[in-house]
């Protein structure tokens, strides 16, 4: 198990604006904050889902879209490093007019139609992900190894 424990810093509330991409909106704001290490949550409604889902047999992400208006339920996710810079992991379930549930890693493509989000930022070395043999995924490496 890796840990790492940090102090609370500085939490944002944010409003995405209609029509912007969730996660790439997430991205700039993150970047232009420097926020290195956080944890977010967000809900909200988008007009169109662009998600993935991770094969862990095949080791690739399956992307997929639904194309029409969902309510974000729940998403939530981190910043932490890779290759030096922010990178936020964050998933989300969304759903549609009969309350079905859908939900997967979030990809860019999803375009927000409401959001209000929450991001902690935590004081500390941030969390730095690096490759995963087993996973073949980006994972937080073990505090202290190389
Ligand atoms: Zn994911």
């Amino acid at each position: 198990m890796s840990q790492y424990t940090y102090q609370p810093g500085r939490v944002h509330l944010l409003r995405v604006p209609t029509g912007e991409d969730l996660l790439g909106t997430l991205e700039e704001f993150v970047t232009d904050n420097d926020i290195q290490t956080a944890w977010l949550s967000y809900l909200g409604a988008v007009q169109t889902a662009s998600l993935r889902y991770y094969d862990q047999d095949e080791l690739e992400y399956c992307d997929f879209h639904i194309h029409q208006h969902l309510e974000v339920l729940s998403g939530m996710g981190n910043v932490s490093l890779l290759d030096g810079k922010p990178f936020i992991h964050t998933h989300a379930v969304f759903a549609d007019s009969s309350g079905r549930a859908f939900g997967g890693h979030v990809n860019h493509g999803c375009v927000v139609w409401a959001l209000e989000v929450k991001i902690e930022e935590f004081e500390g070395e941030a969390p730095v992900r690096q490759f995963d043999e087993e996973t073949a995924l980006s994972l937080w490496k073990h505090p202290g190894s190389s």
